[in-house]
């Protein structure tokens, strides 16, 4: 059999996929043919595979360099699902079980090995390597060789001498760090430079990007968030300090959320225990200072959530990055609002840098400022940001699914200006509101600002559109917070035009009057079936713990979706869901098979006892709110056990939920536009946070029920 064919093989029956995605085939040939390779590849696109085939097509051992501990000893683990004779050479080891592994190699019993590169590049090692024979070199993070970014690790640099002593055998070098001086010293200094580049772009489509402007109840509606449209999944949220961390992961605590605090203030036994259950366990959600993140690669992380501004795109980009690298859909959720900003200035300002330093650093700021007020595509905008280019819309970011409103608002933002002006640049956006809404309060008479000409001329928008106006008249560069970070606010030089009305301005509506969204081509609506979803999870969890090893290491959540859509039942039909290669079959197969048996069978079972007690106090004539007041559980908590009544067709909407049948239907339309990923964060935004988000669970429990019979 050719090496493409004997390769092709082994992604179908070892690895459990039915084709390569984007550059993989490319990659692989080359360094079956013995060439070397400089590969970029965002994170999750699948650049274990690259190296991994051909480690196993190849005579010998394919010798992986990596350089996180953790992440080695995943990666082996799900070899060894797979039926890969793969191991980890690293400090944790005991010298007798080093010892063994190097017995293996000798007897040339390993397909693959990852190993440190500190223990790489000792004599002993290097020794040892000339004893047997290797495959390939992989050199996984290579960005880590390079002293720009902040992942330098001296060791990495030894890793050049490798080429002189191995000269026939092939390298190849992966990263997922894409700018263009980290890749010239990978090349240099991994001595690459004859190696065949593989260079994909940035982009990770299957990340949904929101955000959600000057939100005032943000904690509220990130519990809704988790709890209705990532239920038992597990999150990141980031705060901007210490103390928002602890406190939002109490109170996530005390809402039934299993949240997790992580911060570099915890003693580091209580920061490894929390990181330890976040990987180890499912639906943790992880509450944490961006000192959390770092060498993170756990694949099924469903959100990140932003509780404040990231400094920079570049920091924003990385974070959001962790969402989602096992490929199926995931989300990166950023709420933010003007004090966010003036808390940033603040900290450049005030930092120790040099001012070149902080004109870059608030450069960046302003970036990220302009990314939150876009009115068009978030991923073209995020993707140019860096480089990259994307032809169209993406259709899977906020304003691609509810393009907002934008009308003319010069105008406005002439007073708004003016106001900035009258009142001596010095003041913040609160005063500035009261001055022009002709608020009779102290404070404006103390000033005297009662009297000048912009008092009392903004009646024609209310606080909050003002507010959005001099948001976005910030991020436009129109006004510049003051340098002390007391917020007030000052007149740029731009912003000449615009007072003079020789440039218009463009603005997004603050108040996105309803209106109905694009409508693009129904996608297939996926159903919630969170029974049989969650039966397979648990299943899931019994083989991991049985093993010792993450849940994600049996099977990704990309496979047990395609079980759960796919619904196999036989071994042969199995064999077809993408991920289950021969060995996890063999493994797997019936006992997954017998979660989707068990669960026809009990399709027409009671709900539970929980539900079912709500359910029967409805029909007793109780309203969803006095049922709560009587079971001492959240009106959400409730409104989900309507929905799952009126999932399973013994209960009716109408009866619920006290909206018309045109409204719901609206909102229903807005709920298939989504597709299939059944979020209802995106259609509680576009209904401007108008129908309570349980209201939102019952409609859509009444539309998978009518979808699915
Ligand atoms: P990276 O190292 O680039 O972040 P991984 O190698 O971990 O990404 O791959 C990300 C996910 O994509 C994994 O779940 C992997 O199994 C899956 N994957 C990789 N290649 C394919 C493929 N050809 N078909 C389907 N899934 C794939
Ligand atoms: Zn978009």
């Amino acid at each position: 059999m050719s090496s493409q064919g004997q390769a092709r093989k082994v992604l179908e029956q070892i690895f459990g996929y039915a084709s390569y995605r984007a550059s993989q085939q490319e990659i692989i040939d080359c360094l079956i043919a013995g060439q070397d390779a400089l590969v970029l590849m965002p994170t999750g696109g699948g650049k274990s595979l690259c190296y991994q085939i051909p480690s196993l097509i190849r005579p010998g051992v394919g010798i992986v360099v990596s350089p996180l501990i953790a992440l080695m000893q995943d990666q082996v683990l799900a070899l060894q699902q797979q039926g890969v004779a793969a191991a980890a050479l690293n400090s944790s080891l005991t010298p007798a079980e080093a010892q063994h592994i190097k017995r293996q190699l000798l007897n040339g019993e390993l397909q693959l090995l990852y190993v440190a590169p500190e223990r790489l590049m000792t004599d002993s090692f290097q020794a040892l390597l000339r004893q047997i024979q290797v495959a390939l070199f992989a050199i996984d993070e290579a960005h880590c060789v390079s002293q720009w970014g902040h992942d330098f690790r001296p060791e990495y640099i030894q890793l050049s001498t490798l080429h002189e002593t191995f000269p026939q055998i092939p390298r190849v070098a992966l990263t997922a760090t894409a700018d263009e001086p980290t890749r010239r010293e990978i090349m240099q200094r991994l001595d690459l430079e004859q190696a065949k580049h593989f260079i994909s772009g940035f982009d990770r489509p299957n990340i949904r990007y929101r955000v959600a402007a000057d939100s005032s109840n943000s904690r509220q509606q990130l519990l809704h968030f988790i709890e209705l449209d990532y239920p038992g999944q597990a999150g990141i949220v980031y705060c901007l300090s210490r103390r928002k961390v602890e406190e939002t992961a109490a109170w996530l605590q005390r809402q039934g959320i299993k949240a997790l605090a992580y911060h570099a203030g915890l003693p580091q036994q209580v920061r490894a225990e929390n990181q330890n259950r976040f990987l180890r366990e499912e639906g943790v959600v992880i509450v944490a200072t961006i000192a959390f993140g770092m060498g993170i690669d756990k694949p099924d992380v469903r959100f990140v959530v932003h509780l404040n501004l990231p400094k920079s795109l570049e920091a924003y980009y990385q974070e959001t990055g962790r969402a989602g690298r096992d490929g199926a859909p995931a989300e990166a959720l950023l709420f933010y609002n003007l004090q966010d900003v003036i808390t940033l200035r603040q900290f450049v300002d005030q930092s120790d840098a040099d001012e070149a330093h902080k004109r870059i650093e608030s450069q960046k700021l302003e970036r990220m400022l302009g990314y939150c007020e876009l009115t068009s595509c978030r991923r073209q905008a995020l993707l140019a940001y860096f480089g990259d280019h994307l032809e169209e819309p993406c259709g899977n970011c906020d304003i691609c699914l509810h393009p907002p409103k934008t009308r003319d608002g010069t105008e406005a933002a002439q007073k708004a200006l003016s106001c900035v002006h009258h009142t001596g640049q010095r003041f913040g956006v609160n005063y500035l509101i009261d001055v022009l809404l002709g608020k009779d309060n102290e404070r404006i008479r103390r000033f005297s600002h009662h009297q000048i000409s912009t008092f009392g001329i903004g009646a024609e928008l209310n606080q909050k559109q003002w507010r959005g106006l001099y948001r976005q008249l910030i991020a436009q560069g129109f006004l510049a917070l003051d340098r002390e970070g007391h917020g007030g606010l000052q007149l740029t030089e731009s912003c000449r035009p615009l007072l003079r009305g020789e440039k218009t301005l463009l603005l997004r509506e603050e108040s996105k009057a309803e209106k109905k969204g694009k409508t693009r081509g129904k996608r297939h609506y996926g159903g919630t079936n969170t029974r049989l979803w969650e039966a397979l999870r648990e299943r899931r969890m019994e083989l991991a713990q049985e093993q010792g090893v993450p849940p994600y290491v049996i099977f990704h959540d990309a496979t047990l979706m395609a079980i759960m859509e796919q619904q196999p039942r036989t071994m042969e039909q199995m064999s077809h869901i993408s991920g289950v290669g021969v060995h996890k079959l063999d493994a797997y197969g019936k006992a997954f098979l017998e979660v989707l048996a068990a669960h026809e069978q009990t399709q027409e079972a009671p709900v539970t006892d929980t539900v079912a007690e709500s359910i029967e106090l409805f029909h007793q004539g109780f309203g969803v709110e006095e049922i709560a007041r009587r079971r001492g559980l959240k009106s959400s908590t409730i409104y989900s056990h309507m929905a799952k009544g009126i999932e399973q067709g013994s209960m009716v909407l109408q009866d619920v939920v006290s909206l018309d049948a045109e409204r719901i239907q609206y909102i229903q339309d807005l709920m298939l536009e989504q597709g299939a990923d059944n979020r209802l964060g995106p259609v509680f935004e576009a209904l401007e946070e108008s129908v309570d988000y349980g209201v939102l669970a019952c409609i859509r429990a009444e539309l998978s029920q009518r979808l699915d019979s």
